[in-house]
Formats: structure tokens, sequence, C-alpha cells
């Protein structure tokens, strides 16, 4: 079989692997790229015809991940999308929203339309985790607990070839537990081939015990200053993990309550999504839910729904704190808080994100003073600190646990994807030095024979 890689290659956007066999044709995932070097081929040609593609196993709802299906459709693909029972509610509300800010954003013809969505989504099929679901008499699949956001998935797929049956295991993103409302991911006995993400590379993230103490210092620090806690988050996972922190600090009654706002429409609905499956929770976060609590309110915290909401929490002179996407600062809402209040010395900014290079999030974690938000030049006066513990993406050592634990059969290569060069590279060499298997980190339109 063939393997080429055409996305999130040394890079972290833009997921998408083509895997070819005598009889077959399927993509893992089909995301769109983010990255400013690399936006470009969200708008070109596949690399391959997407009407000879028989089936797409989507991992998870993250739009660099699944933000060129409906592209994908409308360049001829007739085929299905395999994935979890959360990923299909989720990837529509990511889709439909990356559609709306196409016709936003772009210059020229959007790449799609909420049409296209549409129609993209009737070919979404659920499978659960768990069970192996054959495909076609050649091809089976089984879907294992990522651990990363609502619904991700790890894949599992055994190929048959001339009789001769090889085993494929696509990490897509790795869970960093322990994380407040999604498992741990699984773990995976054997496979021939490992496609693993490295978005960390080897780097180590701090506990979340320790992020949590530190979320609370900010938060303390805030109510002292009589200042505003600005957190760009993304609208998926990120921010309902942190309103959960937050509920858990709060409702602790240790603190001063202060006023919470969630001003984004999408992360709003995705919030409402999660509570839809509850069942995919884990047992903590089920043992509240139970209890027929919401898991996603608590005193003072509110979420936009109205005009007034916004200036309701703008006029409030005291400590407060909002979450807004989008989560690198590269749109959205956010944008109108940090130009507001960036200029303030009373002001924090606190990422609890990953951020691209070259985002307008990237720049204000490291420190650029002057900044160009819009057309208004921006100086930052706020103080700006990071907290990697809320990571959704396992690090280094994690990555390396998990890999160590596929043993029958041992892997004969691992692939590391989804990272940037430096991580993939640092990744790959412990790898090949803990474990001696060969890592290859290939580049975009690379291809291998398996
Ligand atoms: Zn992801």
């Amino acid at each position: 079989m063939k393997i080429s890689f055409y996305g999130a290659c040394r890079e972290v956007t833009g997921s998408c692997i083509l895997v070819e066999t005598g009889k077959t044709k399927f993509l893992v995932d089909c995301g769109l790229f983010q990255e400013k070097d690399s936006e470009f081929r969200n708008r070109v040609s596949f690399g391959f015809d997407p009407f000879d593609v028989d089936f797409v196993l989507l991992t998870h709802a993250h739009i660099d991940h699944c933000g060129r299906i409906p592209k994908l459709f409308k360049e001829g693909f007739m085929g299905e999308v395999y994935c979890s029972y959360p990923t299909v509610d989720l990837a529509n509300q990511m889709l439909l929203d990356s559609a709306k800010v196409f016709a936003i954003r772009e210059n020229g013809v959007p790449i799609y339309f909420p049409a296209d969505v549409e129609r993209a989504m009737t070919g979404f099929r659920p499978v659960p985790y768990g069970k192996e679901y054959s495909i076609n008499s050649d091809i089976r699949i089984r879907l294992k607990d990522a651990g990363h956001i609502l619904g991700s998935a790890i894949f599992e797929v055994w190929i048959k070839e001339d009789g001769v049956e090889k085993k494929l295991v696509f990490s897509g993103d790795l869970g960093n537990p322990p994380a407040p409302i999604v498992r741990d991911p699984d773990f995976i006995d054997g496979a021939d081939f490992v496609f693993i993400e490295s978005t960390y590379g080897n780097k180590v993230h701090m506990p979340r015990e320790e992020g949590r103490k530190m979320l609370k210092e900010r938060i303390v620090e805030a109510i002292d200053n009589n200042g505003v806690l600005i957190m760009p988050v993304f609208a998926l996972e990120r921010t309902q993990e942190m309103i959960m922190e937050l509920k858990s600090i709060f409702e602790k009654g240790d603190i001063k309550s202060i006023p919470v706002l969630l001003d984004s429409p999408l992360a709003s609905r995705v919030t409402n999504t999660y509570k839809k499956y509850e069942s995919f929770f884990d047992e903590e976060a089920r043992a509240i839910a139970k209890k027929k609590k919401d898991l996603f309110y608590f005193d003072n915290f509110k979420i936009t729904k109205k005009k007034g909401d916004q200036n309701n929490f703008l006029r409030h002179r005291g400590a407060k704190i909002v979450m807004a996407g989008s989560g690198m600062c590269e749109g959205g809402r956010v944008l109108n808080y940090l130009k507001k209040y960036l200029p303030k010395k009373e002001t924090q900014v606190l990422i609890v994100s990953f951020q691209a290079e070259e985002s307008l999030g990237r720049k204000i974690m490291e420190g650029e003073k002057d900044l160009k938000i819009g057309d208004k030049k921006v100086r930052v006066r706020a103080k700006v600190s990071k907290i990697q513990a809320f990571s959704s993406h396992a690090d280094g050592q994690k990555s390396i646990n998990w890999l160590q634990k596929i043993k029958t059969p041992l892997p004969k290569k691992v692939f590391i994807i989804h990272g940037e060069e430096e991580s993939a590279s640092k990744i790959a060499e412990r790898i090949n030095q803990e474990m001696g298997i060969e890592c290859i980190i290939p580049s975009y339109g690379g291809e291998y024979v398996l």
C-alpha cells in the first residue's frame, strides 16, 4: 500500500493522509490549513482526485482535521466519513462556522458555503468506540478514545492486501490526561505502523494541579488590581474545560466571585452540544452531571446571548474575566477585548492554548509590545502569562508512554506528523533512541510504500 501526506507535515494544521491499496483509497482527516505559509493550500487542488477517494476516517472535529471535508465533497468525493457520534454534531457546528468565517474574511469566492457543509454532513457515519467495524472485505476499523476533545478518536485500521494483513494506527490528536471532561486516552496493544502527532514535541507540560494554582493566582491578581483577565479560547473543548476549571475555583468559595463572560456564539453552541453527550464524559464529570448539576454553569458566569450582555460586562468597573475566540486571536470577538484592554496596565492576558507561529496570540504570548489589531495600533501594557497545563495535547513524555504500550507487534515505523519541524525532530530522536524504532517526518506530498 502507499501512504501520501497532504497536510500537517512539519506543521500543525491541515491534517490529511491518503492511504491507497490496490482496491481502495481513503483519507485520514481532511483538515484546514491555518498557518500563514500554507493557508493557500486550502484554495488549490488536493493533490489527488477526490472522486477516487472511497471514504474518510475523521479523528475529531477540530477544524484543522475536518475543515476541508466540504471542499472534498464539492470537488467530487461521494463516500462516507466515519467518526465517533459526538464528532458528527461537533463537526457540523465547526464547519458551518468555518463557512461563515470564509464569507466574512476571504477575498473572492469562499472555499465553501453553508450549503456545501449540509451536503457533506449527509455523508457522516457515526461508529461507536471500541467495536470493530468492517468497511469492506479488506478493511476493518476500530475507534478508541483519544482523550483530546469530546468525540476524539484514535483509529486502528486493519488492511488486508494479497492475503497479508497490516495494522495501521492513527493517533489523531492525543489527549493530555487527567482532563476535566474527556476520558484518558486509550492505549493500543500493537501496530505495524503508527502515525503520531507531535504538537508539543519533547516538551513537558506543567502538571494540571500547578496550572490550577496559577489560574487562581491570576484571578486573585485581577481582583486585587480591579482589572480584566482576558482568556482567548478555542470554542471546542478548551472553552468547556476552562468553564469547569473556573467553576471549581469559584465554587470552593475561598475567593471573591467576579463576573465571568463567555463571548463566543460558537463556543456557546458547542457547550450545548457537550450536554447531549454526557455518556462520553469521564467518570468525574458524569458524576456531577448525574446530580443534575449543570457542568457548565456557576454563579456570576454568563454566556452572551444579546448585545446588552457585552455592554453590561464592559460597563462593570471591578475585576472580571472574559473568555472569547478565536483561540489564537486571529479573529472573533476576543479582538474587541484585546483592543480595548491591552493598553491598560491592570489588564492580564492569560494564554491557555497552543499559539501557532505568526498568529496574533503567539505575538502577544512572546511579549510583543506594539501590535496591529485590524487597523488599530495597540500598545501592550497588560501583563501576559501562559499556562500550558491545560493543553489538550499530550506532551513529549505522555506521547512516549502511549507509544511504549504498542508492543504486539512492535511498530516497524513511526510517522511523526502534526508538529512544527523542531518539535517533530525532537520527539523522533527520542523515539528512535529509547525504543529503537525508525521514525519518518514526512514532507508535504511525501509518499511511502508500506
Ligand atoms: Zn485537535
